[in-house]
């Protein structure tokens, strides 16, 4: 399942890539869990545990979890560091097919979320965003068009990584990917 991490030294292979990317807490760990239907990532208590590329093997693509970011205590440098390495990947990787961009469905699109948007876009990479926790929010469905409105990006869903909803239909058009 898990194939390596690692700074800017890529795995080799043939499938198409997925980056998954976050704010810290946002459940990304968990939805990578939900994703795979096995504990593959550390739900982490602590923030800021994950610092490198984490690829792993979903059979249909490989999941690249990119850390995840906004924690309070991040230093300058360790923000340039982040920024670097996601514009680096991004830049690099020419199998990197969608970037998957997970969101607290209580919170709105911040200045990091719309870099990240920015730097899919300006590499024509598809996006989706995935509005997680709907199970901790009534005003979820409202939620997607405030979403798409902000964004420009019309592949906006719902899910929640603790009830699973939402998380098969997911599944499902990302092993469709390469068909697309
Ligand atoms: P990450 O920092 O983005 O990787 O977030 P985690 O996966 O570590 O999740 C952060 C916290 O949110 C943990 O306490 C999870 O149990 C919780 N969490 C994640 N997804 C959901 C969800 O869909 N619903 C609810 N209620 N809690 C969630």
């Amino acid at each position: 399942m898990f194939i390596r991490s690692c700074d800017y030294d890529y795995p080799a292979h043939s499938k198409p890539e997925i980056a998954l990317v976050g704010r810290s807490n946002a459940g990304k760990s968990s939805f990578l869990n939900s994703l795979s239907g096995r504990k593959v990532a550390r739900v982490s208590k602590v923030p800021g545990k994950t610092t490198l590329l984490n690829f792993f093997d979903l059979k249909d693509y490989i999941l690249v979890d990119m850390p995840g970011y906004g924690y309070a205590k991040r230093s300058f440098t360790e923000i340039k560091k982040w920024k670097n390495m996601v514009e680096n990947y991004f830049q690099d990787r020419s199998q990197l097919k969608l970037m998957l961009l997970i969101m607290d469905v209580r919170r709105d699109l911040t200045d990091d979320e719309n870099m990240l948007i920015k730097l899919a876009e300006a590499k024509e990479i598809p996006i989706y965003i995935v509005l997680n926790k709907i199970d901790k929010f009534k005003d979820a469905k409202k939620k997607i068009n405030t979403i798409k409105n902000a964004s420009g990006i019309d592949d906006v869903f719902l899910c929640s990584s603790k009830t699973k909803e939402g998380i098969v239909e997911l599944k499902v058009r990302l092993a469709r990917l390469e068909t697309r």
